[in-house]
């Protein structure tokens, strides 16, 4: 049966303890920060993951479980047909504790190539595909009401803005600060619908609307008005397609932690639409960036911890660039993810957008 609640620094030792956790590997790894105008970005080259190329994410978007069971599970060895599928056997060895969230059958373990202190993962124990809806933000509240000390958010449900498990419901957690959590306010403005909730504009190089609230409904409601006007949402002048034909392009990425008894809630806007100059994507890093960072900009990037490929070592050796310069193209690659960009344009636009979600 299903606990309600997870010892969190028991389970967390006991996963490191049985080598699920793989911390040595992990301790390979290089990392720095580099501070730019968006404040100290945090930079790990990963040596340990293969990059995995946008276009073949995609087309494993729609993908079911293998017939065969050919995944092999980093953390155990054994074989799987999707790396997020859970069974009761990884339950009873230890690896995954099970959870409830939204009255629906959930698990958690540890990443055992860990991006950042206790990246844990939470799954849904069916398969089935991300989703970006009233449902996923209130499996996202609930999960930080039994886990208060972890963050947690989810990756975009798009190919592109999305990360590179799309066919799996998940969430990613842990207990780190990343770079966009401590990110002020540019502005702060009202959403007369939800008197409860204290909303603003990140100063953030993606497009980040933060939410603020102690009454959960109240911010579940301001993030759903906020999702379903994004999601409809056309500004041609700055690029901003919403659909082609029945195809949508916009979502949102969302982050949910506990500040005291408030929730707090980031919701970075994003739109994965292409162009013949921009084929991997308009919002995407753009080609003068690929050397650099070519991946999609998922949930843990668009938070700003790069994850980069061991390709960038090379790289950085090649074109004599110091491990800041690197950061500071992070910080570019963060930009060309942002709907609204921080010029006059960019900013006006942001602001129609808020406008329209008071209209
Ligand atoms: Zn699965």
């Amino acid at each position: 049966m299903a606990a309600n609640t997870i010892d969190t620094n028991a389970f967390y030792q006991e996963s490191c303890e049985a080598n699920y956790v793989k911390v040595s590997d992990i301790a390979r790894n290089v990392a720095w920060t580099t501070p730019t105008e968006w404040g100290d970005l945090q930079i790990t080259i990963n040596l340990s993951k293969p990059e995995k190329d946008p276009r073949a994410i995609a087309a494993a978007a729609k993908a079911g479980p293998s017939e065969k069971p050919d995944y092999v599970d980093p953390a155990t060895g054994r074989t799987r047909p999707c790396p997020l599928c859970v069974t009761q056997e990884d339950v009873d060895c230890g690896y995954a504790r099970r959870l409830d969230l939204a009255g629906d059958q959930w698990a958690l373990w540890y990443s055992p190539y860990a991006y950042y202190n206790e990246h844990c993962i939470a799954m849904s124990w069916e398969h089935r595909p991300m989703h970006i809806d009233r449902s996923a933000f209130e499996s996202l509240f609930d999960v930080v009401d039994v886990l208060p000390e972890y963050f947690f958010g989810s990756n975009a449900d798009l190919p592109i803005v999305g990360g590179s498990i799309l066919s799996h419901d998940h969430y990613q957690g842990g207990r780190h600060v990343f770079p966009m959590e401590v990110a002020p306010l540019s502005e702060s403005f009202d959403l007369p619908s939800f008197a409860g909730v204290q909303a603003g504009i990140v100063k953030w190089p993606l497009s980040v609307i933060r939410l603020r609230g102690a009454d959960r409904a109240q911010v579940i409601g301001a993030a759903c008005a906020i999702l379903d006007a994004w999601r409809s949402y056309d500004d041609p002048r700055v690029g901003i397609v919403s659909h082609t034909g029945e195809t949508r392009h916009n979502t949102i990425t969302p982050i949910v932690r506990m500040k005291g008894d408030q929730y707090e809630m980031d919701l970075a806007l994003r739109c994965n639409i292409t162009s013949e100059q921009h084929p991997l994507g308009v919002f995407h890093p753009h080609e003068e960036l690929h050397h650099v960072k070519k991946e999609n900009i998922g949930l843990i990037e668009v938070m700003g911890l790069a994850i980069l490929p061991p390709r960038v070592q090379q790289v950085m050796e090649e074109r004599g660039m110091s491990r800041d310069d690197v950061g500071r193209v992070f910080g570019q690659v963060l930009e060309h993810a942002g709907v609204f960009k921080w010029d006059a344009e960019g900013r006006a636009a942001f602001g129609r957008f808020i406008a329209q979600l008071n209209g």
